[in-house]
């Protein structure tokens, strides 16, 4: 049996990227934002039918209107805090300064909490 020569190196062994084409226009994928959908060919970003693509985003949407919620009750309980000082030293010395300083300790105790969380909901 006589043997066949194999083919150059070239021709049989290739990136599938190179042969990589867009199932929309046609054009190799090149390095243009893509995305593989029948590999190795997919769809350019620019070309995928976005009318047709369901919103992806939603879960990322609420968590900005969670964090949005999170940043404005902290900064009312910034303001809260802030006035009371404000008070506290426009009328010092209190007439009964234990209460008055148990509830600008019990208010900072709140704004601590409230930024607490804020920071577990922005880097989590
Ligand atoms: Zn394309």
């Amino acid at each position: 049996m006589k043997s066949q020569p194999l083919p150059r190196a070239a021709n049989w062994i290739r990136s599938p990227t190179l042969d990589a084409h867009c199932l929309i226009c046609g054009k190799p994928l090149g390095s243009e934002p893509h995305r593989v959908t029948a590999c190795p060919n997919g769809v350019h970003e620019r070309c995928r039918p976005w009318q047709r693509q369901p919103f992806t985003l939603e879960s990322q949407l609420e968590r900005l209107r969670t964090v949005a919620r999170a940043l404005a009750s902290a900064h009312r309980d910034t303001v809260a805090l802030g006035r009371r000082l404000r008070r506290l030293h426009d009328n010092w010395p209190p007439a009964r300064p234990e209460s008055a300083m148990r509830k600008v300790e019990k208010e900072s105790a709140r704004l601590r909490r409230v930024l607490d969380s804020l920071r577990d909901k922005l880097w989590v």
